[in-house]
């Protein structure tokens, strides 16, 4: 794409204008700077392919290129700006801001359809800082496509497996805790098989909390990978690194991950999507409650009930300790929020907590 600098026209007022876009090919584009976290958009005249006259940033191409131009070119733009929008008003009867608004809207659609081999590092960066700018516009097209990818029934794996993207994440969400394992990932149902599973290091047993009808609390068990805090039975703890994680990425094959992560979208703008319906996903657990409790009584030598009353005092102790040493902002919040819910229906072990966590361990924790 050329650009080219105002003294390139012979006639730049309004009439002059209005000619080289509906007589000689031309059209009003922008060139998007962003510094400090601050956007400045400059219009520009430029030579267009199609027949839209007002195109500010729908296609990532077109905004590589312009973002590597020479700026002192676009600079020499600058007096010409309120004339533009003028133009772009009368041509298209819409504000410069409105079509802003829709060409951004686009580009990040068209962005977000990417796949991995048509990506590049320049281009993630370029689009994830004008997602953290123009958040409205990013957060409308991530909802479409999310919408769009809810829909489709054969999605290849390459939407859930985009090394690009999580490579510059720096994997977030396995920092802050493992994925669950879904029924279906688990080939055999049995004690002897669960247990090597959990000898291997492949998986924990998990607690997942919820209320019944009658409003009492109740717990299903679950399997998931394990996190480097975690033994193998891990009922209830505070989040943190999952084991499998490496400098390079996840360890295990795409193929071998728990399906959690195998049914998680990398979003190329950071807001990663995961298209199962949990609820649902759990619920079919509920048929191997007493295998995973008979693994939990061989393995400890509790009932899941002792098992779960020390766990709950162990991880009240940790929150109220503030035993937080390599654990993610993220999972302390999540820590946090447990906590206050769990204390609720747990009133002995946060009685019997208290009594062990005396004000000093916490005072000589915050010193
Ligand atoms: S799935 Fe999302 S949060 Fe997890 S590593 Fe990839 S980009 Fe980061
Ligand atoms: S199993 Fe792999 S994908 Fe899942 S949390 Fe661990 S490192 Fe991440």
């Amino acid at each position: 794409m050329d650009l080219l600098a105002p003294d390139n026209f012979a006639d730049l007022s309004i009439h002059g204008i209005k000619e080289l876009i509906l007589k000689h090919n031309y059209g009003i584009t922008s060139y998007v700077d962003i510094k400090n976290n601050k956007s400045h958009v400059i219009l520009l005249l430029s030579k267009r392919s199609d027949n839209i006259y007002v195109n500010l940033l729908s296609s990532y191409k077109t905004d590589l290129v312009l973002n590597n131009i020479d700026k002192s070119k676009v600079l020499q733009w600058l007096p010409y700006q309120a004339r533009l929008k003028n133009i772009i008003k009368i041509l298209t009867n819409q504000t410069f801001e409105k079509i802003l608004k829709n060409n951004l809207t686009d580009y990040f659609v068209e962005y977000l359809r990417l796949k991995e081999d048509e990506l590049t590092l320049e281009l993630v960066k370029r689009a994830n800082n004008l997602a953290k700018i123009f958040s409205d516009e990013s957060l409308y097209a991530m909802c479409y496509y999310n919408h769009h990818l809810s829909k489709q029934i054969d999605k290849d794996e390459s939407i859930y497996n985009n090394k690009l993207i999580c490579q510059i994440c720096g994997g977030k969400c396995c920092l802050d805790s493992s994925c669950d394992y879904l029924v279906s990932d688990i080939k055999e149902f049995s004690v002897p098989y669960i247990r090597s599973l959990l000898d291997q290091g492949l998986a924990s047993i998990k607690g997942v909390f919820y209320k019944d009808e009658d409003e009492k609390i109740n717990i299903l068990l679950i399997l998931k990978a394990p996190n480097i805090k975690s033994g193998k039975i891990d009922l209830v703890s505070i989040d943190s690194k999952c084991s499998h994680l490496s400098d390079k990425g996840c360890t295990l094959s795409y193929e071998n991950r728990p399906g959690f992560a195998r049914h998680l979208i990398p979003s190329n703008l950071f807001k990663c999507y995961n298209d199962l319906d949990m609820d649902l996903e759990n619920k079919k657990w509920a048929s191997y409650q007493n295998i995973l409790e008979e693994v939990i009584y061989l393995e400890t030598g509790r009932t899941l009930e002792e098992e779960l009353s020390r766990e709950v005092e162990i991880f009240f102790c940790d929150v109220l300790k503030e035993n937080f040493e390599g654990i993610t902002p993220n999972s302390i919040k999540g820590a946090k929020i447990l906590f206050k819910y769990l204390r609720n229906f747990y009133q002995d072990e946060y009685l019997k907590t208290l009594e062990i966590v005396t004000p000093k361990h916490i005072l000589e924790r915050k010193n």
